[in-house]
């Protein structure tokens, strides 16, 4: 059925296009005067209905699959992109030189909304925990992304094109050859080629370099445009590299994420907060990656805002004290088990239940995905098209124990915005051993007491003898580890077993009988001396904006070429316009003293007194998304002194007296107040303008 439709569709959309160019090419013999005008007229009139049946068939596709067409998710992004580089929401960096991939400059709308994002982040997240904001450099030395593993790991594999030389992204590459086999039509794949394919694509991102290699040789993935032949894939470092200082001998790097800033400051934060825990520490700033193909816009960029959050919590307990606010949310959760079973749907489950059977591993995780989906909703993401997805066990680094990103639908599929992991201790073991700083926490118990502890002492002439210069690194490696590794250890080498044992190097070592010995002793403890484990929410800001305009994009029933950017007031770039019904002194002077309330009032606001229809002067801001139009007309000057209020998205107008109308948009932006709260309590004002 949706084959059939999808054909449809696609048929409907070539007679749009051949129609369009009809058109096109009967205005140009207009001109020359080689038509009529009532032939071109019956050409619009022809090319509207086929707009109109294409419409209708992609509205039957859309109901009867859930899903948005091919058409018209291109055709939807097409015309978002028109408004959003029309009103410069952002336009490609360096463009008068031609511009560099994967950077873009935000203008006045863009700017204002990510100020507007950022600021609502800080108070739904460190206002509202009591987070401990730190702001830190983007140049960062080489030993702190050494020891976070970035020098060494931070890669993607890249291929290039044998004759060209041009860099493509191996799993990218793969990917798009492998849908593409997929969806030929003309070559159907057999439907256990098909299983096999789709086996590769859910691990392409997992690849080891020699599995990728093979898995290229063995599809003869080929350079896109071209067809050459492509380089086996090898290892990219994405980070910027720099020199710090005049002489250029101490290297740097551009930061690849904001997290590492608040790791080295552990301690000290740690002191300003009393030395208890738990605590979250906060930053939002700019990262650096040197994606190997930037695309898509905003999605994946060299140069992005990332807001992190690290809570600093002991590993034993990570309970939250206020779970219960979150317990009852019913985000849709994409488990482990939802992915590898039949359906492949995310569903809806409340965080409390998902706690309760373990699906999330702890309290503190879903606490955090709780907060991100109420987020998102706030600054207008579309709940029922985002999802959290668990990360698949071999996805995840081998210190984390669990892993969700937030996902939002759009016409580019599921984008990851949000990552949210619990990365155990790994972070502040890594910083302690290659600073040689102590970034532990201690935990004073109330009363001192008798406690069994786990003694671990390595067997330094032994470790010296097999390890020679990596023997302190396995040393500090064995001290390093926690009671349940530590135990788990002992029983294999009781055994006289082997057991690899991890650095923080990331390197990994073969320990045998005799190198250590791990024993229990009871003695009196007055608190316990641990490394906290981190749990990781990290929101990558112009991935939201992005997701955001597309979900805030509606066009004005009945007129496909009235754009409505539907942001949520709380995001708005302007809050409100003030019109003078017509330009007349009096109205002119109260609209701008109405202007200058706002502005008291901390609400950014435009005031229009082109002259244009108010209609226009709607369309023009309903384009950047101003959610209230304040009109100034004769009642306002000479009657009542009321003014109208109009809301973008109903249209609905009422009226407001003039004194009162900077407030009471005040409290609809801060959410204080709903529109059907002021549509209740003032007089409704007869829409006059839409249709001037
Ligand atoms: P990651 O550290 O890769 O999990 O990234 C954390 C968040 O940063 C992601 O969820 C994205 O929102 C954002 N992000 C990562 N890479 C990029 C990029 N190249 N362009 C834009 N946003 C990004």
């Amino acid at each position: 059925m949706s084959g059939l439709l999808e054909k449809e569709i696609q048929d409907a959309q070539e007679a749009v296009t051949k129609q369009g160019d009809t058109v096109r090419s009967l205005k140009a013999s207009l001109k020359d005067g080689k038509a009529e005008k009532a032939e071109v007229d019956a050409a619009i009139q022809k090319l509207a209905e086929l707009k109109l049946a294409l419409e209708a068939k992609q509205k039957e596709y859309e109901k009867t699959t859930g899903k948005v067409s091919a058409q018209s998710k291109e055709a939807l992004r097409a015309a978002l992109a028109g408004v959003l580089e029309r009103r410069m929401f952002y336009i490609p960096s360096f463009k008068i030189y031609g511009s560099v991939a994967g950077f873009y400059d935000y203008g006045p709308p863009g700017c204002a909304i990510k100020q507007n994002m950022t600021q609502t982040w800080r108070n739904h997240f460190v206002l509202e925990e009591n987070m401990l904001e730190v702001e830190c450099p983007a140049v960062t030395p080489e030993i702190v992304l050494k020891a976070s593993g970035h020098v060494d790991r931070f890669t993607d594999f890249m291929v290039t094109d044998v004759a060209t030389g041009e860099c493509f992204r191996a799993d990218h590459l793969l990917e798009g050859h492998l849908e593409a086999l997929l969806e030929d039509k003309k070559n159907p794949v057999s439907p256990e080629k098909a299983r096999e394919i789709r086996e590769l694509l859910a691990s392409v991102g997992e690849l080891k370099q020699d599995s990728m290699a093979a898995a290229l040789q063995e599809y003869d993935v080929r350079a896109p445009g071209t067809g050459n032949a492509i380089s086996p894939p090898f290892p990219f470092n994405l980070m910027f590299k720099t020199s710090i200082g005049p002489k250029g001998d101490l290297v740097g790097y551009l930061r690849p994420e904001t997290a590492q800033g608040i790791f080295v400051n552990f301690r000290d934060l740690l002191y300003y907060n009393g030395g208890k825990l738990p605590f979250a520490a906060a930053q939002i700033g700019n990262s650096y990656r040197n994606e190997i193909s930037p695309r898509a816009g905003l999605l994946r960029v060299r140069e992005f805002t990332q807001a992190e959050i690290e809570h600093f919590v002991n590993g034993a307990d990570k309970s939250h004290p206020k779970f219960a606010s979150v317990a009852g949310l019913q985000p849709l959760l994409y488990s482990r088990a939802l992915q590898m079973g039949e359906e492949k749907k995310a569903q809806p489950m409340s965080l409390g239940e998902a706690v309760e059977k373990g699906i999330i591993a702890n309290q503190t995780l879903a606490y955090f995905i709780g907060r991100t989906w109420l987020f998102f909703i706030k600054v207008g993401v579309n709940p029922e098209r985002m999802r959290f997805r668990q990360h698949l066990q071999h996805e995840m680094a081998h210190y984390a124990t669990d892993c969700w990103d937030g996902e939002v639908e759009t016409t580019y599929g599921w984008v990851e915005c949000v990552g949210l992991a619990d990365r155990s201790a790994y972070d502040l073991k890594a910083h302690t051993a290659m600073s040689k700083i102590d970034l532990t926490a201690f935990e004073k118990f109330p009363e001192p007491r008798m406690e069994e502890v786990v003694k671990v002492v390595p067997n330094n002439k032994e470790l010296g003898a097999v390890f020679k210069k990596d023997q302190k690194v396995v040393k500090e490696a064995l001290e390093a580890l926690d009671e349940c590794s530590a135990m788990e250890l002992k029983s294999k080498l009781d055994a006289g077993e082997t057991a690899k044992v991890s650095a923080s190097t990331g390197q990994s070592f073969e320990i045998k009988p005799g190198m250590v010995e791990i024993k229990k002793v009871t003695e009196k403890v007055t608190g316990k001396t641990y490394t906290p484990s981190v749990i990781e929410p990290s929101f990558g800001i112009g991935r939201i904006m992005y997701c955001m305009f597309e979900h805030s994009y509606y066009t004005r029933e009945g007129d496909e070429t009235r754009a409505v950017m539907g942001f949520k007031p709380v995001v708005a770039p302007t809050k409100a316009t003030v019109f003078p019904l017509v330009q007349k002194p009096a109205l002119n002077d109260l609209a701008a003293k109405i202007s200058r309330d706002l502005t008291a009032a901390g609400l950014s606001n435009i005031i229009d007194t082109t002259g244009n229809t108010i209609g226009k002067r709607y369309a023009r801001t309903d384009e950047i998304g101003v959610p209230f139009a304040v009109t100034v007309d004769f009642v306002s000057v000479d009657g009542d002194g009321s003014v109208t209020l109009r809301e973008r998205d109903s249209m609905a107008q009422v009226r407001v007296p003039q004194s009162e109308v900077a407030s009471v948009i005040r409290d609809l932006v801060d959410d204080r107040t709903s529109w059907a709260d002021v549509a209740a309590k003032y007089p409704a004002q007869k829409a006059q303008a839409d249709d001037e």
